[in-house]
């Protein structure tokens, strides 16, 4: 079998040949992504595997696709809401997504971002590079002290739970598809229960046409003004618009997010020459804020996995066997 890989980074490249020498499959590699510009290049090959940003949104694409005898587009992302998938049912091809790679690379970072933004880091530092070393407004609480509201208790979300648990937070969820557990190390409310009481509110659903601009001006308004908020599942979740008034108007406190809208061709790019995204530009202005450009789940072991199973499910796919990560075809 032969497979090409889009939007290859260079650190996958090792973990892609060593899967392809033990499988015996060919894997060609390439960083451009898979584009009306680049599609043609399927022709011949057995299997595709795709990481990108920007949306997968023309209809050619699917279509040379299943000219080419392409079965199953196989991401090596948990989200994919990067691909049509009514033009993928369309043209009967698969989509497959790697769900589990390291929900702890997206946890930590979580973690990690929701003590630079207790500590005021982001202040601090602002402070310094202005010679300014005062302590005024920077007594913080401690973590135990707090309550974290998870909305989307999902892999990510249940791991997010479980870290904050352990550091003594009390930990209250929302997600209204979820059967409660008893060991679930969160306890379940009603979403207005958790944005009016949560002193750290961090989102973890796939950006549907549901949980599009769910997190709005009218969800900041009933947060604490002490509240600090986290995205770090998708942009398109969060009104930023709303987000950037809220924090001017400090009906919250601070925010950390490691996705924003129209990221695309920003997040995971050096444009050190410029890039159009005011609203980006606007929040990293802002010291109470800490963006990070996409990389909660740029760790070792994520990488790796996300290579492994991404390749793992197209070549079960084609050689007729279960696939556990499908995300349509149902
Ligand atoms: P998941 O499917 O396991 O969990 C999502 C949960 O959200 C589910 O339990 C679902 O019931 C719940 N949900 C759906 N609609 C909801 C709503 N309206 N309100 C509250 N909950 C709702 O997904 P996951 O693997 O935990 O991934 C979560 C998100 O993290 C995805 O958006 C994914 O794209 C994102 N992600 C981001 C990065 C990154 O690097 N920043 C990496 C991996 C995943």
């Amino acid at each position: 079998m032969k497979f090409l890989m889009f939007g290859t980074r260079q650190d996958e490249i090792e973990w892609a040949e060593k899967w392809g020498k033990e499988n015996q499959v060919e894997i060609t590699t390439r960083p451009e992504l898979l584009t009306e510009n680049t599609v043609d290049d399927v022709k011949g090959y057995d299997g595709i595997s795709v990481l990108q940003q920007a949306p997968i949104d023309s209809e050619v694409i699917y279509q040379k696709l299943a000219d080419f005898g392409i079965k199953i587009i196989s991401l090596r992302s948990t989200g994919y809401d990067t691909v049509n998938l009514a033009l993928a049912k369309k043209y009967h091809l698969a989509v497959s997504n790697v769900p589990g790679y390291s929900t702890r690379s997206i946890g930590e970072l979580v973690l990690t971002q929701a003590m630079h933004l207790l500590r005021h880091i982001g202040i601090v530092e602002d402070r310094e590079s202005r010679g300014d070393f005062s302590f005024e407004g920077l007594e913080s609480k401690e973590i135990h002290q707090l309550t974290v509201g998870v909305i989307g208790v999902g892999r990510i979300g249940m791991t997010v739970a479980s870290l904050f648990k352990a550091l003594g937070s009390e930990v209250i969820g929302y997600d209204p598809y979820k059967k409660p557990n008893p060991e679930d190390p969160v306890k379940y409310v009603s979403y207005d229960e958790l944005i009016k009481n949560a002193d750290i509110i961090t989102v973890h659903m796939q950006l549907t046409d549901d949980t599009k601009h769910m997190i709005d001006q009218n969800t900041f308004k009933q947060m604490k003004n002490s509240a600090l908020f986290l995205n770090m599942a998708r942009g398109g979740i969060v009104n930023t618009k709303d987000l950037i008034e809220a924090l001017k108007n400090h009906e919250i406190a601070g925010a950390a997010i490691d996705t924003i809208e129209d990221e695309a061709g920003i997040f995971g790019v050096d444009r050190q020459n410029g890039y159009d995204n005011p609203m980006l530009k606007e929040l990293i202005e802002m010291p109470n804020v800490s963006v990070t450009p996409h990389i909660a789940f740029y760790t070792e072991p994520a990488v790796q996995n996300m290579v492994e199973y991404c390749l793992e499910d197209s070549y079960k796919f084609l050689k007729g066997e279960g696939v556990d990560h499908l995300v349509n075809l149902d």
